[in-house]
């Protein structure tokens, strides 16, 4: 295991910020993350963990150990129908879904392309397209970045909701994901009642791999690459909000989409609000929210991670003095 020192994070975040990590090093095995978390202590260093960097917005340079989870190999065993696949963290997350769809093993089509790796998937419980990975998960192997005590987690314990988990919370922050086992199955039955789905489907019946090449296809022509534009996908959560409140707000916004969540509130879409406000195209400076998705902000070149928090921060605001919602953010800032 090595441990590299002024190491550019250039090439570990999607949003491509020039910043630089006091150490750095990226452990293969439960060994190597071990030694770098003793060599850590050691040193009294402060630690932040990383997978693939595609939902982290660094506002400075990090001080202290940056660890990427690089565990890589994926095991699969079959018991008739039923098909368990354990994923260790530093899978990249659609070659996972790629290669499972590939073999017959269904479930995750729904969830392809969405970058990153599987360590960082139940973090915030990645979702697309109808779906979510607590849908297929079992249960999340951890290790305790103090005490390197080992503990897996059941899909129940995870506690997760919609983009949260208990990795989320003071609760399970000092846990470092060491891999996820997730149910799928060799049954071709994908789930397309997601409304942009179905329309984008000619066939009323596909099977998953059509699902999955059709979710490729619609990512690929709605999102910013962030290989060609640095971003970090949806910038802000779909805000939860009470029913009267959005009775009122339909009062002054007929055309406002809204969509169910509980018998007490809907979910509306964060891109409308936010496009509806005038931000969509918005620039200031180097970085702004794209001109096609009102939701991703993005870094034109030469931008950084603090001139992304003070965009955020004002589209925040905009939004609260409009319709007296707070949006959350989706990313992690550091
Ligand atoms: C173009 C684009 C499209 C996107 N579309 C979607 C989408 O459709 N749905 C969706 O849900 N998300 C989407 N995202 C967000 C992102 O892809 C996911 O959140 C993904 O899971 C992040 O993975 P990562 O490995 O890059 O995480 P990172 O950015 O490296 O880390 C994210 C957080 O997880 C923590 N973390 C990472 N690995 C571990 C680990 N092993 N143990 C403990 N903590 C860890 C980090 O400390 C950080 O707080 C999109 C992003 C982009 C750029």
């Amino acid at each position: 295991m090595l441990i590299s020192n002024n190491v550019s994070l250039r090439g570990y975040n999607s949003f491509g910020f020039d910043i630089s990590a006091e150490h750095f090093c990226s452990a293969a095995s439960i060994d190597e993350i071990k030694e770098a978390l003793e060599w850590r202590r050691k040193h009294n260093k402060p630690l932040l963990i990383l997978g693939g960097g595609s939902n982290t917005v660094f506002t400075r340079n990090v001080e202290g150990l940056v660890l990427q989870v690089s565990i890589d190999q994926i095991k699969t065993e079959t018991n008739n129908d039923s098909i368990s696949v354990y994923a260790g963290a530093g899978v990249n997350w659609h070659h996972l879904v790629k290669q499972t769809v590939f073999n017959n093993q269904f479930g995750l089509e729904n969830l392809a392309l969405i970058p990153g790796n599987a360590g960082a998937a139940p973090i915030q419980n990645i979702g697309a397209y109808g779906k979510e990975l607590c849908n297929n998960l079992i249960s999340v192997d951890t290790m305790h970045r103090e005490t390197f005590e080992r503990l897996t987690l059941s899909k129940e314990e995870c506690d997760f909701d919609y983009r949260h988990s208990l990795f989320k919370t003071a609760q399970g922050a000092d846990l470092i994901v060491l891999g996820i086992q997730l149910q799928l199955s060799s049954m071709d039955n994908p789930l397309i009642s997601y409304s942009a789905l179905q329309e984008a489907m000619q066939n009323t019946s596909p099977t998953a791999t059509e699902v999955f090449n059709t979710v490729c296809h619609l990512r690929q022509s709605k999102l910013p690459d962030p290989q060609v534009i640095g971003n970090a996908g949806s910038f802000f959560k779909n805000p939860v909000v009470p029913r009267q409140q959005v009775d009122e707000l339909l009062a002054r916004y007929p055309d406002l989409p809204v969509y169910p969540f509980s018998d007490k509130e809907n979910k509306l879409p964060a891109a409308w609000l936010i496009d509806r406000a005038g931000w969509k195209g918005h620039r200031s400076g180097n970085v702004g929210v794209h001109n096609k998705q009102a939701l991703v902000l993005v870094n034109h070149g030469g931008g950084n991670g603090q001139q992304i928090a003070i965009l955020a921060n004002e589209i925040q605001r905009d939004i609260k003095q409009r319709y007296q919602i707070n949006l959350e953010r989706e990313p992690t800032l550091y």
